[in-house]
């Protein structure tokens, strides 16, 4: 009896422990044994995985500086939109890596002596406890860039609690206001409501997002985005004012203008175009209309063609930056 009981138990009091297992990392808390090999939604298993990292002049300029971001993009993600321009890494395994924390320490110290301005953790719903134990080991190592947490917001509050004090900048991209629609793009359940307790618990952790007078550089709290989607699929009224006065309008904010139908957009006739200039200048002046401190247009002409990475190219996806 004492020698079958005891592993069980031993068994019990790891799944306990662990968000790993059963999986609750992220809202979809599919339940997975991921210390055990089994893998849920995302594919991932217990390890960290990273598809490409390296210096990235294509983020906002309060992040990106004259020194880039130091970005690690991870595997998979917690979402499976059907446009993702980054379907590559993020719906298929291309570049998969596992690293050790003492990998991941070693890359970020080595872009941070290049120069980066940022650490940028992008797509990292998925790996909360393993991102966590390398920044950790990163940090005791001397990472002293801030960090920010890149995300698509469908991220569980406990996986940002743990990350409280080892991420200085909060970047949610809040999608969509209505739950069918992120269901039908984004094969999400319950995304909005999720998204909305993130981002209100981002701001609740970070605070306003603070930029440093001299630098330009933000400092701490919350920088949201918002991908205007063709249509009004991403409900843009609805997602900003809920920003504006839930959030506050202290928050920075980003509003985008990228959306290029790739991947399976095609198969979908409502998304499959870019935006039109009226529809993207309705959005701006609704985002103006409400107020916030820091609002960054992006402009409608830039060539969102060149700001597609491709990850096959392990040196350098992005050919724009
Ligand atoms: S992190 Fe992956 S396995 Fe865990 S709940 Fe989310 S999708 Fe499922």
């Amino acid at each position: 009896m004492k020698h079958t009981s005891q592993p069980k138990r031993q068994g019990l009091a790891r799944a306990e422990d662990s968000p790993l297992a059963p999986c609750r990392v992220c809202p979809r808390r599919c339940g997975a044994d991921r210390l055990s090999g089994e893998t849920g939604f995302c594919g991932l298993s217990a390890g960290l995985h990273v598809a490409w990292a390296g210096l990235h002049f294509g983020e906002e300029p309060c992040f990106t500086g004259t020194g880039g971001v130091a970005n690690f993009f991870f595997s998979s993600c917690s979402l499976a939109c059907v446009y993702c321009q980054n379907h590559q890494i993020s719906q298929g395994r291309a570049q998969d890596t596992l690293y050790t924390k003492e990998r991941f320490a070693r890359e970020a110290l080595l872009l941070q002596a290049r120069g980066a301005c940022f650490t940028g953790l992008v797509s990292p719903s998925c790996q909360g406890p393993q991102i966590r134990e390398a920044l950790v080991f990163a940090k005791k190592s001397g990472l002293k860039t801030p960090v920010v947490y890149n995300t698509s917001a469908y991220d569980s509050l406990e996986q940002l609690r743990a990350l409280d004090g080892l991420v200085d900048v909060w970047m949610p991209d809040l999608k969509y206001a209505d739950e069918e629609m992120a269901a039908r793009y984004s094969k999400a359940p319950g995304y909005v409501a999720a998204a909305r307790d993130a981002v209100l618990e981002m701001r609740k952790l970070a605070g306003d997002i603070q930029i440093d007078p001299e630098t330009g550089l933000a400092v701490r709290g919350v920088w949201a985005r918002h991908l205007v989607l063709p249509g009004g699929v991403s409900g843009t009224w609805e997602t900003l004012c809920f920003l504006a006065l839930e959030a506050g309008t202290g928050i920075g904010l980003s509003l985008m203008s990228q959306y290029t139908p790739l991947h399976k957009a095609g198969e979908y006739p409502e998304i499959a175009r870019r935006l039109l200039p009226e529809e993207y200048a309705e959005a701006v002046g609704m985002a103006r209309s409400l107020g916030f401190k820091h609002l960054l247009v992006q402009d409608l002409e830039e060539s969102p063609d060149n700001a597609v990475p491709d990850f096959t190219d392990t040196k350098q996806p992005f050919k724009r930056f």
